[in-house]
């Protein structure tokens, strides 16, 4: 397959179209047959759930090239298992599981030229989602419901290197106890962004939120758990109802203890003791690992002993040891990589 000339190094995270993406629509209580099609636009009801309600819930995944040349995802059916819990958090149909996944193969096999090649660094980004597309006036769940994925090329999350960020503790919640924090929604999104403005117009690049119950525990940031490295080489990692349960974070806690036979702990993690750890790390699919070098909590710095220069050690290690994993130069856990055949 030939390559779209497109400059992968220098791509940003930003919407492309690509050539096809997958439709499934919700009526009658039962899902079609679903199909590829072009067109890039919904047309729907000025009155569709999720217009007026924000019914709608999404995921993230990428595909990409091996070093031997294959193209695959990465644990695709976790994307659809935690797609599950969100849909039926909000009330939504469940689109099954074998279906999730056919459907995301389809449209990385629609989109192959679009997929970069290996040591790019960039990714072919898939986002599968669902919303309510019927018309709802008084609250309730929606009646129909339309299941969509749509891929776009995005360039390497690390341009010259991966440089510790600076974050800053927010005076803002992204969830509520017992709320939708654990699920992936637009509405926790929608809800982080005056958040993450306002932290990026005093000079932050992310937030550090707290449980919104006592305000004193670390829950992560708008879209990546936390991993801490205790001075000696043990993984903490926030355990919270209302963190979102990242598929890179339960990732790199299983290499850190059967790969690299570190020591895990997860459990709540205050954060009056964030002082104590010497390395810390965001975990997402886009980055895997970004590291933080310096937490400012009300004009107190934390600074990480890592440092501003560099990732730490053991984080270098973690991300290292499941990007090799992710292209195939590291025997993956069975399941872990999925080949797109078609
Ligand atoms: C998607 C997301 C993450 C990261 O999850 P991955 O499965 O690792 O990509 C973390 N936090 C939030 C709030 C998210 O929405």
């Amino acid at each position: 397959m030939e390559h779209k000339d497109i400059d992968w190094s220098n791509l940003d995270f930003s919407y492309r179209k690509t050539n096809k993406r997958y439709v499934a629509d919700y009526k009658d209580g039962a899902w079609n047959e679903g199909a590829l099609v072009e067109d890039d636009t919904i047309t729907m009801s000025e009155c569709a759930g999720v217009l007026q309600y924000a019914q709608t819930v999404f995921e993230g995944l990428k595909a990409y090239t091996t070093e031997d040349g294959r193209i695959v995802t990465f644990r695709p059916d976790l994307n659809a298992e935690r797609l599950e819990a969100s849909a039926k958090r909000l009330e939504m149909p469940v689109f099954p599981k074998d279906r999730f996944i056919k459907a995301v193969d389809e449209v990385v096999g629609a989109n192959r030229e679009f997929v970069p090649p290996y040591g790019s660094g960039a990714t072919l980004y898939i986002r599968p989602y669902m919303f309510g597309i019927s018309p709802v006036i008084g609250v309730s769940p929606a009646r129909d419901y339309q299941f969509r994925v749509f891929s776009t090329p995005v360039g390497p999350y690390f341009k010259g290197g991966a440089k510790p960020i600076t974050i800053k503790v927010s005076d803002f919640d992204r969830a509520a106890p017992h709320g939708t924090g654990n699920i992936k929604a637009g509405l926790n999104y929608a809800m982080s962004l005056h958040a993450i403005v306002t932290a990026h117009n005093e000079g932050y690049d992310e937030n550090m939120y707290l449980d919104p119950g006592t305000r004193t525990k670390v829950e992560e940031t708008g879209g990546a758990n936390f991993l801490f490295v205790t001075k000696d080489n043990k993984i903490v990692t926030p355990k919270s109802d209302s963190i979102l349960p990242s598929i890179t974070r339960r990732s790199l806690v299983y290499v850190a203890k059967e790969y690299l036979g570190l020591e895990v702990e997860e459990r709540p993690v205050y954060l009056s003791e964030v002082g104590d750890f010497v390395e810390c790390g965001l975990c997402g699919t886009a980055a895997v690992i970004s590291p933080v070098g310096k937490i400012v909590d009300h004009g107190r710095d934390i600074c990480m002993a890592s440092g501003m220069d560099d990732m730490g050690p053991v984080t270098k290690e973690l991300y290292n040891t499941l990007t090799g994993i992710q292209m195939g130069r590291i025997d993956a856990p069975e399941g872990w990589i999925h080949e797109i055949k078609n």
